[in-house]
């Protein structure tokens, strides 16, 4: 999969921009505020159909234009196809089209392509509390695996119940009632949930073990730990018997649920550990480590997705370089083979050797295509 050209007109400081792109590696060069982020963006708008950046689609339409319009030429499926998106500065609602025809909703663009983007929030994974880390693998999950989603699905909604049951019981007994029917619900799920996790961060290690390895010149070992219910003791075990120590779980915590009127036992406490060697990167990883890690686990997504649906997500890497040392940054601009990559960078005397570089100075492209061009 892959990114074969890009139109632009009036999407955030662009006026008017074309280009054509590498299959391999595109380098966007240039100074701060000149329009980097902003082109990943309207890539990943294409993409997911909304912006990583904000919910608000005047935000991306140019200060003082009437529309945003974004055209990318995708070549996917084996095939050429074309994706856009026109956004209005006024109410007028959004338009999406797929190869010129217009859509009644953005489900028939999702999948055409596939972006895994890497910002710099995006550290903050490894480093800050556990409901960021479950978010980060029920996003991949559930895109992968419709039965993981309608767990997850069915799963929130029964903790929703649950937890309001609890918490209201104190005023209203006869609540408890209905609590051993959503426990038995919520097992069935919940042993889903842990299954595909488990499983999933055994092959996130598998992969991003590797890129991290050869990142690091072979110097550093990643892990990762899965942490779920305490009475698991083989999350790869058959869901059958997930389902039976998480009951059991249950019945251990009943009454401390009932005293506290909060939901305790369950997989919505899940979280994963990252470990170099023995040591664990939320306590004691470096800048670099933390960041040399986090884009590790991004490549091991791809690969995932690569082998689960055999097309490869085209990568977005915002601002990866600052804080790599010279090998960790050789290792992002001429290491990654597979795949189409954008990469975004301040330093203009960066070059890569698998692509092309780009140089972006207030949005427009310096010596590029031209920009009446049509997709
Ligand atoms: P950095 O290196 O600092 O990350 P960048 O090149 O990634 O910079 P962007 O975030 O892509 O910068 O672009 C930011 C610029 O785009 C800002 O100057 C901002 O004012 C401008 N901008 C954002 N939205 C709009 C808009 N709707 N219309 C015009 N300009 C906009
Ligand atoms: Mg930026």
């Amino acid at each position: 999969m892959r990114i074969e050209a890009l139109h632009l007109t009036g999407f955030r400081n662009y006026r008017a921009f074309y280009s054509e792109f590498s299959p391999s590696v595109n380098l966007i060069c240039g100074d701060n505020a000149q329009g980097k982020t902003n082109l990943l963006e309207s890539i990943c708008y294409l993409s997911q159909t909304h912006s990583f950046r904000t919910r608000k689609e005047l935000e991306l339409v140019r200060f003082g234009a009437d529309y945003a319009d974004m055209e990318a030429k995708i070549f996917s499926d084996g095939r050429e196809q074309i994706l856009r998106a026109v956004l209005f500065s006024g109410k007028r609602p959004r338009q999406l089209f797929l190869n010129g025809v217009k859509q009644k909703n953005a489900q028939s663009l999702k999948g055409v392509l596939t972006t895994v983007l890497f910002c710099p929030e995006d550290l903050l994974v490894l480093k800050k509390g556990a409901a960021e880390r479950r978010r980060m693998i029920d996003a991949a999950l559930c895109q992968l695996r419709p039965r993981y989603d309608r767990a997850v699905e069915e799963y929130t909604r029964l903790y929703n119940q649950k937890s309001a049951i609890l918490r209201d019981h104190f005023e209203r007994p006869d609540l408890m009632e209905v609590l051993p029917e959503f426990n038995e619900r919520m097992a069935v799920a919940g042993a889903l949930i842990v299954s595909g996790r488990a499983k999933y961060l055994r092959e996130l290690e598998r992969y991003a073990s590797q890129f991290h390895s050869r990142f690091s010149g072979g110097t550093e070992e990643l892990r990762i730990e899965y942490r779920t219910v305490s009475t698991i003791d083989d999350p790869y075990a058959p869901t059958k018997r997930l389902y039976e120590q998480i009951r059991e779980h249950q019945q251990l915590h009943a009454r401390a649920e009932a005293e506290s009127g909060q939901c305790l036992s369950g997989p919505h406490k899940d979280d994963f550990e990252v470990f170099l060697g023995d040591r664990s990167i939320k306590v004691y990883g470096s800048q670099g480590q933390t960041r040399t890690a986090a884009i590790s686990m991004k490549l091991a997504e791809r690969e995932i997705f690569h082998a689960d649906t055999g097309e490869m997500p085209v990568l977005l890497l915002d601002d990866v370089l600052s804080e790599l040392d010279a090998g960790r940054q050789d290792f992002v601009l001429n290491q990654i083979k597979t795949g189409q990559v954008f990469i975004t960078c301040c330093d203009k005397t960066r070059l890569t050797e698998l692509g092309q570089t780009l140089m972006i100075e207030d949005g427009v492209l310096l010596g590029g295509g031209q920009a009446e061009g049509g997709v």
